[in-house]
């Protein structure tokens, strides 16, 4: 399944290397399959707990999603913690989203420990009212933050107006959020567990996963692995015997603008989203340049339409230029990805119901980073019989 198509400005700033051909282990405590994000991350916690882990990728590692990831990096979620709160009930919605900011800092520790620079800055991020309709909304999801210890503040027109060329009805801006290289990032968090004995096998597909009482057989395109457990980290791909239900895949489009000298314009870097959906949402790059993206369309498969592409990369152009109508913007990267999302908004993450040693991570949603990682220490819990307050929040029959 083609996962994204064009030009894709990641891929630029990251030399791959590959790995050593790996001796097979009769049997790994863990069997990791996809090495995107997901897969990364849970190589990271998973390595830290001395475990023998096997990744399996069945293309090059980080090549799915995770390079035409924009790497915005935010303990809030598409779903508004008011909103989540009204879903799930204000316990649970709240315990989810300090799992979130929680997520946030051990991002900031796989960064660190990452053995190459993964270009994480913490950021702000500006959460602007598209329309006065949306402000009360805003307001209240910024009375439930406060409320809840998150540091957030309120800003008015005239605040935005202050430090951004372009003026909007309100804005919500929270701390603590960041901006991050996805691909560095993944392939750092790889590298970590692969320095510490992780054995990686790309170019080998799952074909398919049979639990046993004991262990699990994988069968692959070169030959089987057997594991104690088995997590699948496929993403937005359909998961070898498996259908997640809930799941819903879209088209979204995103580009990386040309070097941009001055930025004075654009107050602290911050990242910047909207309360409209699909949303257009934007940060910058080490190099200078503005990642933008939105636009995200009801397909599940990537357009064909050359002319559709490039009509919806035009309409990215003028709604990013809208906003910063001093600014001659060009797009040097453009590339369309299919997307992933539940209909709770919400990932999906832990035990098979009925195979009790296979596990998923599917980090559906706009925050999929954020969710791959608090995944990677849920399921690092459940491997270890320790409960977890996300595990009844996340399950995959819920
Ligand atoms: C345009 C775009 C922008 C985004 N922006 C953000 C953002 O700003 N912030 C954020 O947090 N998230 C963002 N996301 C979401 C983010 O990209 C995903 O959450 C993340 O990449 C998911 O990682 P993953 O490891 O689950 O999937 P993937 O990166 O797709 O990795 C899955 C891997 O599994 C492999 N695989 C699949 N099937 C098999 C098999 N049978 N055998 C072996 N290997 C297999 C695939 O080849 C792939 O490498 C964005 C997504 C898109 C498309």
């Amino acid at each position: 399944m083609k996962l994204h198509k064009g030009s894709l400005y990641w891929d630029t700033t990251f030399q791959r290397e590959g790995f050593a051909k790996a001796e097979r282990k009769e049997i790994y405590d863990a069997v990791i399959i996809g090495g995107g994000m997901s897969g990364a991350l849970t190589a990271y916690v998973l390595s830290n707990e001395g475990y023998s882990i096997a990744l399996i990728e069945q293309d090059e590692a980080g090549g799915g999603s995770t390079s035409a990831n924009t790497g915005l990096l935010q303990f809030s979620n598409d779903i508004m913690l008011h909103e989540l709160i009204k879903q799930i009930g204000e316990d649970k919605a709240v315990e989810f989203y300090l799992s979130c900011k929680e997520a946030m800092k051990n991002l900031q520790d796989v960064a660190e420990h990452a053995p190459f620079d993964v270009n994480f800055h913490t950021r702000e991020s500006l959460y602007y009212a598209s329309t006065e309709e949306d402000v009360a909304r805003l307001k209240k999801e910024y009375d439930a933050l406060r409320k809840h210890g998150f540091p957030v503040e309120f800003w008015k027109r005239e605040d935005i107006e202050a430090y951004f060329p372009f003026s909007q009805p309100a804005a919500i801006v929270t701390e603590g959020d960041a901006e991050v290289n996805p691909l560095r990032l993944c392939m750092g968090a790889i590298y970590y567990a692969y320095e510490r004995g992780m054995d990686v096998f790309e170019h080998t597909e799952v074909l398919g996963i049979q639990d046993t009482e004991e262990r699990v057989l994988i069968k692959t395109t070169d030959g089987d692995f057997q594991a104690r457990a088995v997590i699948v980290t496929t993403g937005y791909a359909p998961a070898p015997d498996m259908t997640i239900p809930q799941k819903d895949v879209k088209v979204t489009y995103a580009a990386a603008t040309q070097p941009i000298e001055d930025l004075s314009f654009w107050r602290d870097r911050m990242m910047i989203w909207e309360t409209k959906r699909p949303y257009l949402y934007m940060r910058l790059t080490d190099d200078n340049r503005i990642v933008v993206g939105g636009l995200d369309q009801n397909m599940d498969t990537l357009p064909d339409s050359e002319e559709h592409i490039a009509k919806k990369f035009g309409q990215l152009k003028s709604e990013l230029q809208e906003l910063f109508p001093e600014q001659k913007l060009h797009f040097d990267y453009e590339w369309t990805a299919l997307f992933g999302e539940s209909t709770d908004e919400l990932p999906v993450i832990g035990r098979h119901p009925l195979e009790p040693h296979v596990y998923y991570l599917i980090g559906l949603g706009g925050n999929g980073t954020v969710y791959s990682m608090l995944g990677a220490y849920l399921l690092r819990d459940e491997l270890a019989g320790k409960s977890n307050p996300n595990e009844s929040i996340l399950e995959i029959e819920r």
